[in-house]
C-alpha cells in the first residue's frame, strides 16, 4: 500500500521530473546553502578544478538529488546518478567511475548503504583519483592501478551517523537539508501548478502547504491529487475546500499527519503512558519498520514538537497529547 505522505519517490512522481528545478533560480529555499554552494561553483570555475566532494543528509523527499542536478547545470557538467544498494561488487562502481568523464558529477543516494567492498575502492577514487582493480583470480591475479578523471561526488544519506568514519571524513563539504518553511512550499506549490497548468486560489495553496511535512515532494504529490479532487469534485478551481476534501478521504490532518504517525504517537500515550518507550519496542509493537518510523515518520513529528528524543527514549510531548485530544495523565510517583 502505498502513502500518500511517503517522502520517498513512488511511480507515479514521474511527473515530478517535469516539476524538478533546473538551476539555482528555481531551487527554492535552502537560502544558507544557495549562498554557500554559489561561491564554491564560481570558485571551482575560476580554478578550473571540481567541486569538491559533498555530504547531504537529512530525510527524503528534501530536494537533494534535486541539488545535484542544479549543481551539474550551474557547473556545465555531466551528472551521473545511482543508489548505494545497486553498487554491489567493487565492479560497478568501477565501472560507473571509469565512464565519467573531467569534472563531472556522480550522485550516490542511500551512501550509507554501500558495500564495505566497494566502499573500499571509493576512498582512494575520492582522494587521488585513482582505482585499484583486481584483476584475473589465483595465482595470476594482480592489481592495477587507473588514474581517473576528476570528478565530484555528491552523496546522499538519511543520517549523517549511520556513514562509517573514514568515508565522512573524505567529504570536503556536509550539509544538513532542513524541512521547508510555509512561504516556500507555497512558492514550490505555485510554481507547479503553473507547470502543470492548474488554476489556483491562495487558499489551496496555503492548504496543501500546510500539510506537506515540509517537503517538496510531498507537496508536488498533494497538489496533483488536490487537482484531480477539484476537476471531478469541485468547481476546477484548485482551492481550500478540494484539499480538504481530497486529503481527508486519503486520512491526513491538519497538520499533515497520517494514521501511522497517529498510531505511533497513540501507541506511546496508551502502553507506555507517554514514554519514554525505545525505538526498538515501538517498531515491533507497530510492526513497521525501524528505519521507516526513525528516518521518515520521527523527524517531522519531532521537528512540529508532538515528540522527544530522550537519551531513555521517546517522550510524546504536551503538543502531541493536545494535537490528538488527549489528557496526560501523571503518573503516581510525580
Ligand atoms: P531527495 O533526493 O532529497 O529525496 P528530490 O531531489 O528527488 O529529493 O526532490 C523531490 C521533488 O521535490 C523533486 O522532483 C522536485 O520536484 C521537488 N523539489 C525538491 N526540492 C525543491 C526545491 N528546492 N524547489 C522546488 N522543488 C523542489
Amino acid at each position: 500500500e502505498e502513502r500518500i505522505l511517503e517522502p520517498k519517490e513512488l511511480g507515479e512522481d514521474n511527473i515530478q521530473r517535469s516539476l524538478r528545478p533546473k538551476t539555482f533560480d528555481e531551487y527554492i529555499g535552502q537560502q544558507d546553502l544557495k549562498e554557500k554552494m554559489n561561491i564554491f561553483i564560481k570558485a571551482a570555475k575560476m580554478r578550473k578544478e571540481p567541486l569538491d566532494h559533498i555530504l547531504l543528509y537529512g530525510p527524503p523527499g528534501l530536494g537533494k538529488t534535486t541539488l545535484a542536478g542544479v549543481i551539474a547545470t550551474e557547473m556545465g557538467v555531466n551528472l551521473k546518478v545511482t543508489t548505494g544498494p545497486v553498487l554491489e561488487k567493487a565492479g560497478d562502481l568501477a565501472a560507473i567511475l571509469t565512464s565519467l568523464e573531467e569534472n563531472d558529477i556522480l550522485f550516490i543516494d542511500e551512501i550509507h548503504r554501500l558495500n564495505t567492498s566497494v566502499e573500499e575502492i571509493l576512498y582512494p577514487a575520492m582522494e587521488d583519483g585513482e582505482l585499484d582493480i583486481l584483476i584475473g583470480k589465483g595465482p595470476s591475479a594482480r592489481s592495477i592501478r587507473v588514474e581517473l578523471p576528476q570528478f565530484t561526488l555528491i552523496g546522499a544519506t538519511t543520517r549523517a551517523g549511520q556513514l562509517s568514519t573514514p568515508l565522512r571524513d573524505r567529504f570536503g563539504v556536509t550539509h544538513r537539508m532542513e524541512y521547508y518553511k510555509l512561504e516556500e512550499l507555497k512558492e514550490i506549490i505555485r510554481r507547479g501548478a503553473g507547470i502543470l497548468n492548474v488554476s489556483y486560489d491562495e487558499d489551496g495553496i496555503t492548504e496543501i502547504a500546510k500539510r506537506s511535512r515540509g517537503t517538496p515532494r510531498i507537496a508536488n504529490r498533494l497538489l496533483k491529487r488536490a487537482r484531480d479532487f477539484a476537476l471531478v469534485e469541485g468547481s476546477g478551481v484548485l482551492e481550500k475546500e478540494s484539499v480538504d476534501g481530497i486529503l481527508r478521504l486519503l486520512g491526513v490532518d491538519d497538520n499533515g499527519l497520517d494514521e501511522l504517525d497517529r498510531n505511533i504517537l497513540l501507541s506511546i500515550i496508551n502502553v507506555y503512558n507517554g514514554g519514554p518507550v525505545g525505538i526498538e519496542t515501538l517498531s515491533l509493537l507497530l510492526g513497521e519498520d525501524r528505519r521507516t518510523i526513525e528516518e521518515v515518520y520521527e523527524p517531522y513529528l519531532v521537528k512540529i514538537g508532538f515528540i522527544k528524543r530522550t537519551p531513555r527514549g521517546r517522550v510524546v510531548t504536551e503538543f502531541g497529547y493536545k494535537h490528538l485530544g488527549i489528557e496526560k495523565i501523571l503518573s503516581e510517583k510525580g
